[in-house]
């Protein structure tokens, strides 16, 4: 029987034509192979409880939904995936919004997902499973007698050891990751905090190829950088005209930000850093605009809420201090913008600034990198605690938390001369070409393929 691709992921792309690298290579890793692309229905139901509802629009391969009831929505996906993990992972840990209900929730969903994912196996197909919305459903297939190879991709950091006991599952965890035969994470230092916390705990144990045992199981946690689409951004930004399409006047350089609106994203200090670089500008300095996209997202959890407030206050407060007739300073936009604008005004940007405080990998720094004119390129400012800092070391990296080091970059990016910025760009871009998104699919299942098959955990009747 030949070989299917079964991929798990929170969202499963209802449009035709997908657009977006990991969605589009996920899609085209389906198409080759065929199998089935497995999600979240996106509107809750009462009967959550039935079977999966069949997705059109696969092509060579099917896409399929279960159903979240309403309060699952609130308590596994807002609750424990958006309240508990995501902050866990991000370093926020004074966010942790902890409930027993998120705790239940999140072992129903996933537990209901093992049941219909092991009534449809055959024997050969290759589990891919994405995400912290999904960590425990190996071990619950595992406890449903499925023995095929099951590999993870964590999007997000992996925790720290000290955060790790903010956490009251944190026994669990070591379980849930051990059950999958290859977990997948973005960078070193996510691989180093995974061997960490295994080390830590007194059954773990590293295996002399690298690999962590832990009571009878066995997890091999590597690193698979993700990167874009290289040629569809760059093409997409040749179209040009991003100066006009932001309006700028003929004096004026542009800076840009492009983030959800997430407090991991560290958008206040990035603006709070615009602030002091235009405290420290002289009279007859040439203007620079802070262009800030920032679409919501989760907007009913509360921390988002609170992020939303601070950055309308702060952006309002400065341009009260620094604006001119013809000329507001901080530009921030509360939407979503199409992905051929915004490579358009990447290319515009004489600086890119991409200053998360914590971050899986952060994809703008690379499709600003993508975007730009080799011949006249822009510069990227590009924080430290981004797991795209550990190869895009020709940005001008910076603290996130150190709002005064990036004005000072903001300084240097701006008056950096034509040979200094090509070189880094050259270099940068490079670095973006090595981790194609389409070998990257490619890499992991070829790693998940060489895995070796876990042993049955339960007795087979009879
Ligand atoms: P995250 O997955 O945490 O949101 P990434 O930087 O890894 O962060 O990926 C964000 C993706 O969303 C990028 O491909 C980026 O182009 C896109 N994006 C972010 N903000 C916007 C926006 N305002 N409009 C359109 N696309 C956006």
């Amino acid at each position: 029987m030949s070989e299917r691709v079964i991929v798990v992921s929170n969202r499963v792309p209802t449009e035709e034509v997908p657009s977006g690298g990991l969605v589009v290579a996920l899609h085209d890793c389906l198409s080759a192979r065929g199998g089935l692309w497995l999600g979240a229905h996106p509107e809750p139901s009462e009967d959550a409880d039935g079977g999966l509802v069949e997705l059109p629009g696969g092509d060579g391969y099917e896409k399929a939904a279960f159903r979240l009831t309403p309060e699952e929505y609130e308590d596994y996906y807002l609750g424990y995936a958006n309240s508990v993990l995501w902050p866990l992972c991000h370093r926020r840990t004074d966010l942790i919004a902890l409930d027993r209900r998120y705790a239940e929730a999140y072992e129903r969903v996933n537990r209901r997902v093992a049941r219909h994912l092991a009534e449809m196996l055959t024997p050969d197909d290759l589990i891919w499973i994405h995400d912290y919305h999904f960590l425990p459903l190996a071990r619950y297939l595992r406890e449903l007698g499925v023995t095929n190879r099951i590999g993870f991709f964590l999007h997000i950091p992996f925790p720290a050891l000290g955060d790790v006991t903010a956490l009251p599952e944190r026994e669990a965890l070591h379980d849930w990751v051990v059950a999958f035969d290859v977990f997948g994470v973005q960078t070193r230092a996510d691989v180093a905090r995974g061997l960490e916390m295994f080390r830590a705990h007194q059954a773990g144990e590293l295996m002399l190829d690298g690999r962590v045992k832990f009571r009878g199981d066995t997890v091999d946690i590597r690193s698979f950088p993700i990167g874009i689409d290289v040629e569809a951004f760059a093409g997409a930004a040749q179209a040009g005209g991003g100066r006009r399409l932001a309006g700028l006047g003929e004096y004026e350089d542009l800076v840009i930000g492009v983030d959800r609106l997430d407090y991991s994203k560290g958008i206040p200090n990035r603006v709070t850093a615009f602030g002091q670089y235009l405290d420290r500008l002289g009279p007859d300095s040439r203007r620079a605009t802070l262009l800030q996209i920032a679409p919501p997202s989760r907007s009913s959890v509360t921390a988002y809420q609170e992020i939303t407030r601070q950055l309308e206050y702060l952006a309002g407060s400065l341009n009260g201090d620094h604006a001119e007739l013809d000329w507001t300073p901080i530009r921030y936009i509360h939407r979503g913008v199409p992905r051929d604008t915004l490579a358009r005004l990447y290319r515009a940007a004489r600086v890119g600034m991409v200053t998360p405080l914590a971050d899986g990998m952060n994809l703008v720094a690379k499709e600003y990198v993508a975007a730009q004119d080799p011949e006249d390129p822009g510069v990227l400012i590009l924080s430290a605690t981004a797991g795209a800092a550990e190869s895009m070391t020709d940005a001008l990296i910076v603290n996130a938390y150190d709002t005064l080091e990036m004005a000072e970059a903001l300084e240097r990016a701006l008056s950096m001369p034509l040979a200094e910025r090509q070189d880094r760009h050259r270099r940068l871009l490079t670095t973006v070409r090595e981790t194609h998104i389409a070998g990257w699919s490619q890499n992991f299942l070829s790693c998940l393929r060489q895995a070796e098959p876990a042993m049955p955990r339960v007795a087979m009747a009879g």
